[in-house]
């Protein structure tokens, strides 16, 4: 494994070695790639990525959730193409989208190819369900001619029966096996354009899997736990796999994976980036946990105010702090707080009182607040 960071002193062995002197943050080392505008690995920031879930055939409505995932903070949007009716409905989609879209293809070798004609700024392929060197090669050749990277996204349920006979089973070894397996093919055809991707629904197998890929190939990775489950289990767990890498110094891009509405996915992303110390895109909001003195509805307004503020771009920390036990110190540590005091709710800014909080709207305030400091800061900074 190669490791890179800007501020530490680091030595490397090549793959499957890893000694550094840590001063800083470090990053594994990986080549980098371009999806449409946007860069994955080597130097780039960890990218935050979702994907949509209504018919991609339809696509206005495929543009009106790639627009609200985008705002939240997707900075790539992936679509599932199950027919040749998504892959031709895709060269729309691409043209009215405001970020690169991700052509995701099972089983058919052909919907590949048609995607590629349609445009797409990156494929993703299973290698448990497009099996065929000759099939891979060709898709491969098409990528090339286009300038198109391609991710070999291997999931834990989909690992083919021999690699799961040689290896015991699913685990680290046959997931890496699997990815292995297509990227040789990748190799021989001189198609390195490659991102990997190695997910399972458990949380440390994801963990083993990614691992065992870093230190054996430097092509960008792309993490995600799969079948996460809903929105608290998927993002706990999605957290808890992508903690452990990300501070090990794995992973360039990520995707939480929740079911239902993926409105909340790059939401989740941006908070394990956030708390991780990686990016920091929107403000960060913090909430006391309520008790008996709590003075105000300090969960409805923290979760509105963190929705309304998701997608606005700034560095803070706003505070929503229920009565004045806590309250000072968050505010003095949050560009913006809100708290309830005995003489009525307050508004800090900059840790210093900015008067009362009046009026029902108290997450419109709120956002008012972020939006004038931001607003004020960054005419000073001009
Ligand atoms: S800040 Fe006040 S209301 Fe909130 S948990 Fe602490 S003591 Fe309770």
């Amino acid at each position: 494994m190669k490791l890179r960071a800007d501020n530490c002193i680091f030595v490397f062995r090549g793959f499957g070695g890893r000694i550094m002197k840590k001063t800083g943050s470090v990053r594994n080392f990986t080549r980098q790639i371009k999806v449409g505008d946007l860069r994955i690995g080597g130097d780039a920031p960890v990218s935050v990525q979702s994907m949509t879930n209504v018919p991609t055939g339809d696509v206005d409505a495929v543009i009106e959730q790639v627009r609200l995932l985008a705002g939240k903070g997707a900075e790539i949007v992936r679509v599932a193409v199950p027919d040749m009716k998504s892959a031709r409905a895709l060269a729309g989609i691409i043209e009215r989208s405001p970020v690169p879209i991700v052509s995701d293809i099972h089983f058919d070798p052909e919907l590949a190819l048609a995607a590629l004609e349609s445009g797409t700024h990156k494929l993703r392929l299973n290698p448990g369900n497009i099996r065929r060197r000759a099939d891979v090669a060709k898709i491969a050749e098409k990528a090339a001619e286009k300038g198109v990277p391609i991710r070999i996204g291997v999931n834990s349920g989909s690992i083919p029966g021999d690699l799961r006979e040689k290896y015991g089973g699913v685990n680290g070894d046959s997931m890496w096996a699997a990815a292995e397996r297509h990227l040789e093919i990748f190799r021989e055809v001189k198609f390195e354009n490659v991102v990997l991707s190695l997910k399972a629904s458990s949380a440390m197998l994801t963990v083993e899997a990614n691992e065992r890929a870093a230190a054996e190939c430097d092509n960008p990775i792309h993490l995600g736990v799969t079948e996460a489950g809903p929105d608290l289990t998927g993002s706990v767990r999605s957290a808890v796999a992508m903690s452990i890498l990300l501070s090990r110094g794995i992973g360039d891009t990520l995707r939480v994976s929740l079911s239902g509405d993926p409105i909340i996915e790059p939401m989740v992303g941006w908070e394990i980036l956030s708390a991780l110390g990686l990016r920091r895109r929107f403000p960060r909001v913090v909430s006391c946990p309520t008790c008996a003195r709590t003075r105000m509805d300090v969960a409805g307004v923290a979760a509105a105010v963190r929705d309304l503020l998701a997608g606005i771009e700034g560095d803070m920390t706003v505070a929503v702090m229920g009565c004045e036990v806590n309250g000072p110190g968050e505010a003095r540590e949050a560009e913006i707080a809100l708290i309830g005091t005995p003489s009525g709710l307050r508004l800090f800014v900059d840790g210093k009182p900015s008067g009362d909080a009046v009026g029902d709207d108290l997450p419109g305030l709120l956002l008012h607040a972020v939006e004038a400091y931001i607003s004020r800061n960054t005419h000073r900074e001009d």
